[in-house]
């Protein structure tokens, strides 16, 4: 007898009935691996040979789940672009259950694409390469950026055909997280007055995530100020890259704090707080810098489902949601702070250098000037005016306002103790080099479909370590010529 492959250890099925469905996936007829994430298989605790073999490609494609698999599709409401819908749920996930990392850490293993559920409601329950390659490549380069993250194990072609607009190849996603816990999973609960659910949902996500607020004297306030505070953190960590998450629904959002669910996502090339890639959103609702304030909103229904349990009382339980909002908007400016003051290389806290950075932003909006390759640059500059400077003038298009900010840039540098080399060391270590832009993400995922993949892999390869210049990789410092720019991403 060999021992089992994985050794699984599932909390989450050990949940009411009313938290999921237990779900057969469906056959691939001929899946093939388009990427491995092996260093993520060893964190797991995962052998990588096994996960290669027929049995590991039969777990990855859903044709056999190994001994101890939990096999669920989970519950969850939500509000998309506003509106809420009481039952949503994994209408094409399937969670094959949970492990404890390497690190002692809980991680869920889930398969997206894997066919229908309970929840499906009008799709296919299947997704296609384009999309599983794009949340393999985006959500691996959010990781490598140092931003907190689902990340990528596999990804399979079915050998089976899904149809959207076109035929296209079925493939699966295998997803890892801390937990796919949703706020829109208290939606659920609380949009069916099911406060017993509520209660047991939340004691999970606490043993879970937030195993400190056990200790707070409403543990169920200290969960949901912990949620805030990460959700806070976090997009402000977007905002440092150009990440746009294109479709912030509150069943987009998870409870343990990781960007999840990549969708029609995307990095800003340049700067403009009113850029939007997904399709679907007309509005602009999910606009790069409408989402702090997304997130408020999402968190405030998160709250607002947290009623029942945050006191019997519901003014007092009124007073709590608003005391745990309340701290969304000064975490966030803290750590935006924080993070902006990296960026530009400031070690001190100087009172001028928000308005700096907003001065900064007016520049790169007003002169087009793309925000990662500016950073980079910026990165680069010495304390003194030097012929390094002519970048900006390209990047700027000429002699500009911005030269005055620059002026002012120098000044505010001499507040601080760092010599350049420090400075400099620093700041390209916040500031990548290389993001996934989308149109070489669009190029990789057009490549795959024809069954390519020597583009993605290069991509994934570059982004993999991206606060370095790598040699035979400049073209991917850059933005897109007018010619290559992709305005609209689906999902
Ligand atoms: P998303 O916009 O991807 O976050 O999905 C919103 C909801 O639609 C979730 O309940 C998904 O599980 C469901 N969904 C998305 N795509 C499909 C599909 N192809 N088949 C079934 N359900 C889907
Ligand atoms: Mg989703
Ligand atoms: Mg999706």
């Amino acid at each position: 007898m060999t021992a089992a492959p994985i050794n699984f250890d599932n909390s989450y099925a050990k949940l009411p009935e009313g938290f999921y469905a237990k779900v057969t996936p469906a056959k691939a007829s001929a899946p093939e691996v388009l990427a491995l994430n092996e260093s993520l298989a060893k964190e797991l605790g995962i052998d990588t040979h096994w996960l290669k073999s027929d049995a590991g490609i039969a777990m990855l494609s859903g044709n056999a789940l190994p001994e101890g698999a939990a096999s669920i599709s989970t519950a969850y409401a939500g509000h998309q672009f506003g509106n809420f819908v009481p039952q949503l749920g994994d209408g094409r996930a399937l969670l094959i259950g949970e492990v404890i990392d390497t690190n002692g850490k809980r991680r869920d293993i889930q398969l997206k694409g894997s066919g229908l559920t309970p929840f499906s409601r009008g799709g296919d329950g299947k997704a296609a390469i384009g999309p599983v390659l794009r949340e393999y490549i985006v959500s691996e380069a959010m990781h490598a950026l140092g931003i907190t993250t689902t990340r990528a194990l596999a990804a399979l072609v079915t050998g089976d055909e899904v149809i959207r607009e076109e035929v296209l190849p079925g493939a699966i996603l295998t997803r890892v997280a801390s937990s796919h816990i949703r706020v829109g999973t208290f939606q659920f609960f609380y949009a069916r007055d099911d406060v017993a659910s509520l209660k047991a949902l939340a004691d999970h996500v606490i043993e879970r995530h937030y195993p400190e607020a056990r200790n707070h004297e409403n543990p169920y306030l200290a969960m949901l100020q912990g949620v805030v505070e990460k959700q806070a953190k976090l997009i402000a960590d977007w905002l440092m890259v150009g990440f746009i998450h294109g479709v912030m629904n509150t069943d987009n959002m998870s409870i343990a704090g990781e960007t999840i669910d990549y969708g029609p996502c995307a990095f800003m090339d340049r700067f403009d707080p009113k850029t939007v890639f997904s399709a679907i959103d007309q509005g602009g609702r999910y606009a790069y810098g409408n989402q702090p304030s997304i997130g408020q909103w999402n968190l405030s229904a998160l709250a607002q489902a947290m009623l029942p349990i945050l006191d019997d009382d519901e003014a007092k339980a009124i007073e709590y949601a608003k005391k745990a909002l309340d701290a969304y908007s000064t975490t966030f400016e803290t750590a935006y702070e924080t993070l902006i003051r990296k960026k530009l290389g400031f070690q001190k806290a100087n009172e001028g250098d928000v308005a700096l950075w907003q001065d900064l932003t007016k520049h790169l909006t007003a002169s087009e000037v793309d925000f990662t390759q500016f950073f980079r640059a910026l990165s680069k500059a010495s304390i003194e005016p030097s012929m390094k400077d002519m970048v900006f003038h390209e990047l700027f298009g000429g002699p500009s306002m911005f030269d005055m900010w620059m002026v002012a840039y120098r000044l505010r540098l001499h507040l601080e103790d760092r010599d350049d080399q420090e400075r400099q060391k620093a700041m390209l270590s916040v500031n990548p080099a290389y993001i996934p832009r989308n149109h070489l993400v669009n190029e990789a995922l057009e490549a795959a479909q024809e069954g390519d993949l020597t583009f993605a892999e290069k991509l994934m390869e570059v982004l993999s370590n991206p606060f370095e210049e790598q040699a035979g990789f400049e073209r991917y410092l850059l933005p897109p010529k007018p010619e290559e720019v992709i305005k609209n991403t689906f999902c």
